[in-house]
This record gives structure tokens, sequence and C-alpha cells, in this order.
């Protein structure tokens, strides 16, 4: 099964290869890399493989696969020694959404607010 592009998508073009990533996890479906910016000393970016714009766009029929992103992040933060970290997607503009393929962010190694900004 080949995957959606969105040819003009800087996520798309990191799991085509065609920008640089520092991956992470990887298998069929789903691709993790880290964050260019990092927010927390670990900043991990977890995408599908195919293009979904944003949460919104999500099929039912793809339920699974979002359900993956939970239990690849909890892997990463056992393998990265996370005592406690945070899972967030940003959904629109007006929820944060700067970069339009759906991504979960995964955050760990400090002190996480309570507050959520
Ligand atoms: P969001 O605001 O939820 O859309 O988050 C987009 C995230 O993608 C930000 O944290 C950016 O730092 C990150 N980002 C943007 N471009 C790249 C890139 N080329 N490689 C890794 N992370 C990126
Ligand atoms: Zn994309």
């Amino acid at each position: 099964m080949t995957n959606d592009v969105d040819p003009d998508c800087i996520f798309c073009k990191i799991v085509g290869g065609e920008l640089p990533s520092d991956r992470l996890y990887e298998d069929q479906d789903v691709l993790v890399f880290k964050d260019i910016s990092p927010q927390a000393p670990f900043h991990g970016i977890i995408i599908p493989k195919s293009h979904i714009a944003t949460l919104n766009d999500l099929r039912d029929e793809q339920a699974e696969l979002m359900g993956r992103f939970f239990v690849i992040a909890r892997d990463l933060a056992l393998e990265h020694d996370l005592p406690g970290y945070r899972v967030v997607i940003n959904t629109n503009s007006e929820g944060g959404q700067v970069v339009f393929h759906v991504h979960m962010h995964l955050l760990g190694g400090r002190q996480m607010q309570a507050t959520l900004g």
C-alpha cells in the first residue's frame, strides 16, 4: 500500500527522505523523529507516514493507527527513561498547529507544569 503524500508538506518530505530528520522509531505506518526546536530535553514528533492534515481529517477506520501512537509514545518514554511525560496533538491554528500533517508531540525530561498554556 502506498502512503498519501502532499508534495508541499514538510513532514511528508521527512517521510520520503527529501528532508533530513533524526529518526527515533519507524515502522510501516508510523515515523518518530526529534523535534527541530525541542521544548523539552526529550521532544519527539510521532506521525503517520500517510498525509492526514489534522485530527479532524482522521477517518473512523484510522482509529487504530492513532491508538498505536500511544503505545509507541509509552515505549519510547520507557526506552528513554522518562519518569513522566506529556503527549499533545495541536489541532488547527487556533489549537496551536503549525505543520498541517497530524502529529503527536512526546515531551519529557523536565518537570512539566500542571497548567496548559
Ligand atoms: P505544531 O505546532 O503542533 O504544528 O508542531 C510542529 C512542530 O514541528 C514544532 O514543534 C516544530 O519545531 C517541528 N518541526 C518543524 N519543522 C521540523 C523539521 N524539519 N524537523 C523536525 N521538527 C520540525
Ligand atoms: Zn504530510
